[in-house]
């Protein structure tokens, strides 16, 4: 039986609908959410992310804000904007895009982002919150795919779950809430010995390795479900007749833009998985969701004493 397809454009809309609502109703008391999108630079890749995400907060209602620096730019220079972006009372959240150009310390900068302001949860403060299951902000990918697991009804309680993949981005914050959220879990990487042996142990299968199509189906255990947050590209014919040979709507696609997206995982593991992520389509969405949940969230825990002390829809 092919395998579910877990829609993560229509878990991101729900979320999105949500964020809107509570948008609306702190803009209602003088507290409209605000977003601050740093991009150094010019990045093609860098600035289609960036631009999506100033669009998402705008149509939620979310003051949002794009800084764009030239790719010159010093470390001092950057902290400087960072730390006035810090003392503005209007900015909830601070996204840095990575990656910065190689003469900034991309450490400090990050650092230097008020733990508070961090909707992309990777101050260290924050990541200390999290290992400690403490409230705070999150990583926006692997919270996304925590939650298309709670609205798509995957349980996770229990279960065993293997995260390919140990960024600070996406693997190792997706490994800590999978076990916060009492799953067994074991994370692997480029050194790990018999990847495909652990990973068919994964009732839970994690992808977060940017190798296009590297999870085949002797990976996968039959009915697991595979999350796939890798993105890339495929643009010659051999990858694409490799992958999606036979697919019409891919086909078309590549037809007309000369590339079509492919995640970490093979199509052909659809036929083993008991549920999937599609690419595009799956883990994506979600990031941008979490995004504004995260900015929403921020507000309120920022401006929390505000919140209470006016109207109660607050
Ligand atoms: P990184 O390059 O930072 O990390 C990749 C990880 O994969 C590393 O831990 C690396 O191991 C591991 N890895 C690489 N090759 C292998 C291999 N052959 N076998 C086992 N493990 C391997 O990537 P990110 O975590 O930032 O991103 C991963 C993917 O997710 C990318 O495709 C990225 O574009 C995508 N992404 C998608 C998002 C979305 O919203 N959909 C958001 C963020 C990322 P080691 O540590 O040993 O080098």
């Amino acid at each position: 039986m092919p395998a579910r397809i877990l829609d993560g454009t229509a878990v991101s809309n729900a979320i999105k609908d949500e964020v809107a609502n509570q948008v609306a109703a702190l803009t209602k008391c003088g507290l409209r959410p605000g977003l601050a999108v740093v991009l150094v630079g010019n990045n093609p890749a860098s600035e289609i992310y960036v631009r999506n995400k100033v669009k998402a907060s705008e149509q939620l209602g979310i003051h949002g804000e794009l800084l764009t620096p030239p790719a010159s730019i010093t470390t001092t220079e950057l902290l400087g904007i960072i730390g006035e972006l810090n003392h503005r009372d209007e900015i909830d959240g601070i996204l840095v895009q990575l990656p910065l150009p190689p003469q900034v310390d991309s450490k400090a900068v990050l650092m230097e982002v008020a733990p508070e302001k961090d909707v992309d949860g990777f101050h260290p403060l924050n990541v200390g919150l999290l290992s400690t299951q403490r409230p705070g902000l999150t990583p926006c990918t692997p919270t996304g795919v925590m939650e298309l697991f709670r609205r798509t009804s995957i349980k996770v309680t229990g279960q065993t779950a293997v995260v390919v993949g140990r960024s600070d981005i996406v693997g190792k914050p997706m490994a800590m809430l999978l076990l916060n959220a009492n799953a067994t879990v074991t994370v692997c990487h480029s050194k790990t010995h018999d990847l495909a042996g652990v990973c068919r142990t994964a009732d839970i299968l994690v992808a977060a390795i940017g190798r296009p199509g590297m999870i085949t189906r002797q990976f996968v255990k039959s009915g697991a479900t595979v999350i796939d947050v890798g993105t890339s590209r495929v643009t010659n014919r051999a990858d694409f007749d490799r992958y999606f040979r036979g697919n019409e709507k891919r086909e078309r696609e590549f037809a007309k833009k000369g590339s079509t997206l492919i995640g970490d995982v093979h199509p052909e593991v659809a036929e083993v998985a008991g549920a999937i992520t599609p690419v595009p389509g799956g883990v994506g969405p979600l990031t941008i969701a979490m995004l504004m949940s995260n900015t929403v969230k921020a507000c309120r825990i920022r401006r929390g004493s505000l919140i209470k002390m006016s109207d109660q829809t607050c």
